[in-house]
């Protein structure tokens, strides 16, 4: 297009906007824009154009200018998700962070506050936000470890001016990458901000329905901050709040720490004793939100545990278990300690099953597939003799898929120690479903079968007929990798150091879920059954006359899982006096619980 065709005459172009703020009166908004008649990648900064540019009110300047600068930091972003530094969900909320604290700044602009000032205070926060996604992006590409990881928090705070030359030696050339691609981006956003400065022009007037905008705009960036989540998205609030729980983690884990080592000497009083024979293995692995009835082992329609269902005649596969708790913590904390639904805290004063263990002389090891967290279950973890994580990623947030665990179990289980107890905790079938399993077993998604037909008759909406598919997808994985533990269990009874030498695995999961089996809702429930119904099943190569022979009736029992901590003991050929018979679901003392 011809440039001249929408110049426009020299006497309307600053003259005339000049003018009408020396009579202090919103006329620009009169003059013609033109705007159809411009090329766009003109409108914004061309000076030529700057009067078809200016915007025509206060609040189309600060608004046009909020959303350019909004703009390009997104475009940062993305280019750092493009480069596979940043996954679409953390783009997400920097995003979201950016697009209002731009808002809020234009707020504050249409406040009165000095242009130069907004300008400086969006260059300043728009750069923290890349700076932001450039240390995430940094340290997930290395390691693949999110920021607030305790091990990547021991890095970047807790290391010496040797560790870091060390670091800057090993990594530079990655650095020296991600140092450029943030300056550039940096300069970007400064080369924008002059040219959108230049462009502007002269201040137009604000009037009263500015201000009440501009407090509206920065009142609503500000509440934003009571959302914890987007609060964090703001690097003046997310660093200095890193600094401080880095502090009280740093605090916790050194209690931990003390309250480890007493709990080992504690139970070394306890006189514990070992009656097995000289070598012996138990595997115990912990399953995460498996209600037993999405099983086909248990009677399922889908076929969702194959594996399981085919070696059903080597297990006992107990029929009527139920949780004590339908959150992960809850559980734990009661079903591997003294502590049960009665007495909730028992586990703060008496030995957990990793102490007496150790103190029994087995070599105990926590193998997880979950964050390394540090609330109680890091508590427990830390009772072993060696804890291996394998969760890279997010936690819960990531695909982490529990197969990672199985070349470690293989470790594990060849080590040399004669007597080894081994806590296997896997992701099996927590939220996001849709994470917890590969293509390859993707089988259930838009299924049209007896499952489908039953939940639509219920009334269950597209959601959650999509969750309940994604989460037998999720069981389909969970059997296949209980069967590769049980594989392998098989494999190291009988050859190796420890052939011959008794073997169990015992798999139970720490509570059930609700995928639209009674309500519309997928998730923890601590309200429906389905919260609480748990697999439990035992694979053993002890010949215990009262284990084998009563079969059928053990398998009857009714159990609930608080009480697992005796019938481990049991199984460990321990003799402690947190030991009670009437509550090991193999003893031939066992006394049925009572249902919660
Ligand atoms: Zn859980």
């Amino acid at each position: 297009m011809d440039e001249k065709k929408f110049s426009l005459p020299r006497s309307l172009v600053p003259g005339e906007q000049l003018n009408c703020r020396a009579a202090r009166a919103p006329c620009v908004a009169t003059l013609p824009t033109h705007d159809h008649d411009v090329p766009s990648r003109r409108r914004i900064f061309s000076k030529e154009t700057s009067l078809i540019a200016t915007p025509t009110s206060a609040i189309s300047l600060a608004l046009r200018q909020a959303v350019i600068r909004a703009s390009m930091t997104i475009l940062g972003l993305a280019l750092y998700w493009l480069l596979g530094m940043q996954d679409l969900h953390s783009l997400n909320k920097a995003a979201g962070f950016a697009l209002f604290a731009n808002a809020g700044l234009a707020g504050l602009q249409l406040l009165r506050c000095s242009r130069r000032l907004v300008a400086g205070a969006a260059l300043a926060i728009n750069s923290l936000v890349l700076l932001n996604a450039t240390i995430e992006g940094f340290l997930f590409w290395l390691y693949g470890l999110a920021p607030k990881h305790i091990v990547v928090a021991d890095a970047i705070l807790g290391s010496n001016p040797n560790e870091v030359r060390e670091f800057i030696e090993s990594y530079w050339p990655h650095l020296a990458l991600v140092t450029l691609l943030l300056t550039g981006l940096v300069a970007l956003l400064y080369w924008v901000e002059r040219k959108s400065q230049r462009a502007a022009g002269a201040a137009p007037v604000t009037r009263r329905r500015d201000r009440w905008l501009g407090s509206a705009l920065f009142v609503l960036f500000a509440a934003l901050h009571l959302n914890t989540t987007m609060a964090d998205e703001n690097p003046l609030v997310y660093w200095p709040s890193y600094f401080s729980d880095y502090q009280v983690q740093r605090a916790f884990l050194a209690d931990v720490k003390r309250k480890v080592a007493s709990d080992l000497v504690a139970a070394r009083r306890y006189q514990t004793a070992y009656t097995g024979p000289a070598r012996q293995t138990l595997v115990l692995v912990l399953g995460e939100s498996v209600n037993r009835s999405n099983w086909s082992l248990y009677g399922y329609p889908r076929k969702t545990t194959p594996a399981l269902d085919a070696r059903h005649e080597d297990m006992l596969v107990f029929k009527h278990v139920r949780s004590s708790d339908a959150t992960t913590i809850q559980s734990l904390m009661k079903m591997l300690t003294p502590a049960t639904l009665d007495r909730p805290d028992a586990w703060l004063t008496e030995p957990n099953v990793l102490a007496l263990a150790r103190t029994a002389g087995y070599h105990v090891t926590w193998l997880s597939n979950q964050e390394q967290g540090d609330g109680p279950i890091q508590i427990l973890a830390e009772h072993a003799n060696e804890q291996i994580f394998v969760n890279k990623g997010r936690g819960r947030a990531s695909r982490s898929l529990d197969e990672l665990l199985l070349p470690q179990l293989d470790r594990v289980l060849a080590g040399p120690a004669p007597r080894k107890l081994v806590i296997v905790h896997m992701q099996g079938g927590h939220l996001r479903y849709d994470l917890r399993y590969p293509a390859a077993f993707d089988k259930f998604s838009g299924a049209d079968d007896a499952v489908t037909a039953a939940l639509v008759k219920a009334g269950r909406p597209y959601w959650i007929r999509k969750a309940r598919n994604d989460y037998d997808n999720a069981m389909l994985y969970t059997d296949h990798v209980i069967a590769a533990i049980f594989q392998k269990a098989r494999q190291s009874a009988s050859s190796g150091a420890s052939s011959g030498a008794p073997f169990s695995v015992v798999y139970v999961s720490d509570h059930g879920q609700e995928v639209g089996h009674y309500r519309n809702f997928a998730g923890h429930s601590a309200t429906d059954p389905s919260g609480y119904d748990v697999p439990l099943l035992l694979w053993t190569t002890r010949q215990d006359p009262s284990t084998l022979a009563m079969r059928a009736a053990l398998q009857e029992r009714e159990y609930r899982t608080d009480k697992l901590d005796h019938t481990l003991l049991g199984l460990l050929d321990i003799r402690t006096s947190f030991y009670q018979p009437q509550n090991d679901v193999l003893s031939g003392q066992f006394a049925a619980a009572t249902r919660p």
